[in-house]
C-alpha cells in the first residue's frame, strides 16, 4: 500500500472513525462509509475506560454472571472468567493513548472528548463478593499497585452516597471515564481535517473482489475503486465480510441501559455491582448499565431489565430512589465467541481487513485498533503483536453461509 492507494472504512462507529482518524493522520487517502443502523453500539456506550475492571469479569461481566447462576446456567459460584494476558495488554495499551489523543482531538477536531481520570470500585455486599473480589487483589494481573482494598469506613468517606450496608470495595485506579459520543464525533471531525472523505447515510452494498483481491466497494450510488477496506461495521460485520466470502463470527449481543436526570456531583469513581454498574458524566447524569442478552438484532427495552438495573442502582445509591429517570435505550455489542476483538489481514483475500468484534470494550480499545490498523494499511512495523486477535485464530474463516457462534461464557 502506498500513499496514493485508497482506502475505504465500511461503518462509522468509533471503531471505523479511530481507524479513519490514524489512517489519515499518516497521510493514507480514506474514505468513510456509514449507514446508521439502529442499536449502533457506539451509540449505546457507557463510555468505561476499564481495562482492569473489564479484563478480570467486572461491568458487565460480573452482572450477567450473577443472572446466569441464578438462571442454574453456571453450576458454581467461581465469579465470571477472565478474559487472556493479551486483552489486558492490549487494553492497557489502548488506554494509555488517550491522555495524549485528548490533546490531538481537541487542537484537530476541536472537539473535547471529556476524559475523566478517575477508577473503578467493586462495591461489596455480602461473603460471596468478598470470596470473588479478594483473590482478584491478591493476585491482581498488574501486581498490587494500582488496585487497593476499601474498608467500609474509607468507602463512606470517597463516596459518601454509596450505601452503608457495602462490606467495602475493591478499587481499580487508572480504570477511567469519558464522553463515547465525544469520541466518535471527535475521531470522525479530525479525520476530515485531515483529508479523510465521509460519506455519511450511504449503505455499502457490495465488495468486489476480483483474482482474490479487493478491488471495489459499492453503495446504491456509485463504485469505489480501492486497494485497501476495513470492515468496521459493528455487530453487522458478518454482512460486509459475506460480501467478500468472508466468515465473520459475530453476533449482536444486546446491552440495555439507563440514564438518571442530570443531578450535582454525587460520584467520583465509577462502581461497579453485581446488580449494575454505575457512572456519572461531566454533564451530571448517571448512567446505569447494563444487560447481556442474545436477543438478535432487537434493540427494545424492557420492563424486567429497567427493574432490574434500576433496582440495582438505588441498591448501591440509596438516595436514587428519589431521582427521575431521563432515557432508556439499547445497543447492540459486536460479540465474538472468545470475547476478543477481530483484526487484521485474512489470508486469501488480498486488501480486506477486519477492525470489529470488540464486545463491550470497543470505546476503550478504539485507538489502538486505529493506531494497528493504519500501521497496516501503511506497510509500518505493527506496536502491538496481533496474532491473538487474528481472523484465523477461529479456523476456517471462508464463508460457507452457514455459521452461527456462541459466546463462550
Ligand atoms: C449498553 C452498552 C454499553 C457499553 N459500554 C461500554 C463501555 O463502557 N466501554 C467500552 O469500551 N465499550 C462499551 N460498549 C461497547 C462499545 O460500545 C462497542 O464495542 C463499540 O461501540 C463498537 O463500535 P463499532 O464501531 O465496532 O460498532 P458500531 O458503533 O455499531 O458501528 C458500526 C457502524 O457500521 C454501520 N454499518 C453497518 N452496516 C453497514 C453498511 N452495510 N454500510 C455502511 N455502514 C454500515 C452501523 O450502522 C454503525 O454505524 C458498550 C456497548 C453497549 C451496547
Amino acid at each position: 500500500m502506498t500513499r496514493a492507494s485508497e482506502i475505504v472504512v465500511v461503518g462509522g462507529g468509533v471503531i471505523g472513525c479511530a481507524v479513519a482518524y490514524y489512517a489519515a493522520k499518516r497521510g493514507l487517502r480514506v474514505t468513510l462509509i456509514d449507514q446508521p443502523r439502529r442499536g449502533r453500539a457506539t451509540s449505546a456506550s457507557a463510555g468505561g475506560l476499564w481495562p482492569l475492571g473489564e479484563s478480570i469479569g467486572l461491568g458487565c461481566g460480573v452482572i450477567f454472571y450473577k443472572a446466569q447462576l441464578e438462571q442454574g446456567k453456571v453450576a458454581e459460584a467461581g465469579g465470571p472468567s477472565q478474559l487472556p494476558r493479551a486483552f489486558l495488554d492490549f487494553a492497557l495499551q489502548s488506554k494509555a493513548l488517550f491522555p495524549t489523543l485528548a490533546g490531538e482531538l481537541r487542537e484537530t477536531g476541536g472537539l473535547d472528548i471529556e476524559l475523566e481520570r478517575t477508577s473503578l470500585l467493586f462495591v461489596m455486599y455480602d461473603e460471596a463478593d468478598e470470596a470473588f473480589a479478594r483473590p482478584l487483589w491478591q493476585n491482581c494481573p498488574c501486581g498490587r499497585s494500582l488496585t487497593e482494598w476499601v474498608t467500609p469506613e474509607e468507602l463512606g468517606r470517597t463516596e459518601p452516597a454509596v450505601t452503608r450496608a457495602a462490606r467495602g470495595a475493591l478499587r481499580f485506579n487508572g480504570d477511567d471515564q469519558l464522553n463515547p459520543y465525544r469520541l466518535a464525533d471527535a475521531f470522525r471531525a479530525s479525520a476530515r481535517t485531515l483529508g479523510a472523505k465521509l460519506l455519511p447515510h450511504t449503505e455499502v452494498r457490495n465488495i468486489c473482489v476480483a483474482k482474490g483481491r479487493v478491488i471495489a466497494v459499492e453503495t446504491a450510488a456509485q463504485r469505489i475503486p480501492c486497494d485497501a477496506m476495513v470492515n468496521a461495521a459493528g455487530a453487522w460485520a458478518p454482512e460486509i465480510g459475506r460480501m467478500a466470502g468472508i466468515d465473520i463470527p459475530v453476533l449482536p449481543v444486546r446491552g440495555q441501559i439507563v440514564a438518571t436526570e442530570t443531578l450535582p456531583e454525587v460520584l467520583s469513581a465509577c462502581i461497579s455491582t453485581t446488580d449494575c454498574y454505575l457512572a456519572q458524566k461531566r454533564h451530571g447524569e448517571i448512567i446505569i448499565g447494563s444487560t447481556t442478552e442474545e436477543t438478535g438484532f432487537d434493540v427494545g427495552v424492557t420492563p424486567r431489565a429497567l427493574k432490574a438495573l434500576t433496582a440495582g442502582a438505588i441498591r448501591a445509591i440509596p438516595f436514587l430512589e428519589q431521582v427521575n429517570v431521563k432515557r432508556a435505550w439499547a445497543g447492540l455489542r459486536p460479540g465474538t465467541p472468545d470475547e476478543l476483538p477481530i483484526l487484521g489481514s485474512v489470508e486469501g483475500v488480498a486488501g480486506y481487513y477486519n477492525a470489529c468484534g470488540h464486545f463491550r470494550t470497543g470505546i476503550l480499545n478504539a485507538p489502538l485498533t486505529g493506531v494497528l490498523l493504519s500501521e497496516l494499511l501503511s506497510g509500518a512495523p505493527l506496536s502491538f503483536p496481533l496474532e491473538p486477535f487474528l481472523l484465523s485464530r477461529f479456523g476456517a474463516h471462508r464463508d460457507t453461509g452457514a455459521s452461527r457462534v456462541g459466546r463462550a461464557r
